[in-house]
């Protein structure tokens, strides 16, 4: 498979920090729908940090990357999302070690750490109405004959449109119980956006 350096991770945070602050104002609406009407905010904040950071300081391995970035997500970001994805992108980034260069396999399994550590912070499991449920299937499409970053996207794409029927059972939407049906969860669909951001990086 084709070896992904350090340019390569820069550039999905770069992409992922462009597709937030273009994605911003509709994260905020489905957010204002059933929360707090900040999660468009939020991401921008942490991912314009995060872009800042990576284009002053640039790490040399993958790894230390995907770990500036969580770093900044967790230091800047207020709302639930920073931690929680902070936490996604350290544990996937200390998952990749030392190398300088790693395999889009490393890659999958490193992100597969990465949200089970989410879901360990979040209490929080797949159809719960949250970001695990467009992260959990896209891990799965990086693995199996198919495997791709565009299936992943698809994937991911496709499980923050399968929020809307959900009741939220974690974070404030489940605070609407019953009333949560019937929307798409905002970190879902932030999920998915990072994914297709992935996608566009091995372009
Ligand atoms: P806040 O809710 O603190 O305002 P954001 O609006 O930035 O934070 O992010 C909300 C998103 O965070 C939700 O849409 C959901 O996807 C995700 N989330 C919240 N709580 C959890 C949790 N316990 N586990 C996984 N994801 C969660
Ligand atoms: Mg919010
Ligand atoms: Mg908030």
């Amino acid at each position: 498979g084709t070896a992904l350096d350090a340019a390569f991770f820069v550039r999905w945070m770069t992409v992922s920090s462009a597709a937030v602050d273009r994605e911003a104002d509709h994260l905020t609406e489905l957010d204002s729908a059933i929360g707090d009407a900040d999660h468009g905010s939020n991401m921008q904040r942490g991912f314009a940090a995060v872009a800042k950071v990576l284009e002053t300081e640039p790490p040399a391995t993958p790894g230390a990357v995907l770990i500036a970035a969580g770093r900044q997500l967790i230091s800047t970001v207020g709302g639930a999302s920073g931690p929680l994805y902070g936490t996604l992108l350290r544990r996937s980034g200390k998952a990749l070690g030392e190398a300088s260069e790693v395999t889009a396999d490393q890659l999958r399994e490193g992100l597969r750490a990465g949200v089970d550590a989410v879901a360990q912070l979040g209490g929080s499991a797949p159809g719960d109405k949250t970001m695990l449920d467009a992260l959990y299937p896209a891990v799965e499409a990086l693995a199996g004959a198919s495997g791709s970053f565009d299936a992943a996207a698809d994937a991911a794409q496709k499980g923050a449109l399968a929020t809307v029927p959900l009741q939220a059972r974690k974070g404030r939407a489940s605070y609407l119980g019953e009333r949560s049906v019937g929307h798409q969860d905002p970190g879902a669909t932030s999920s998915a956006l990072l994914f297709a951001a992935l996608a566009e990086a091995a372009k």
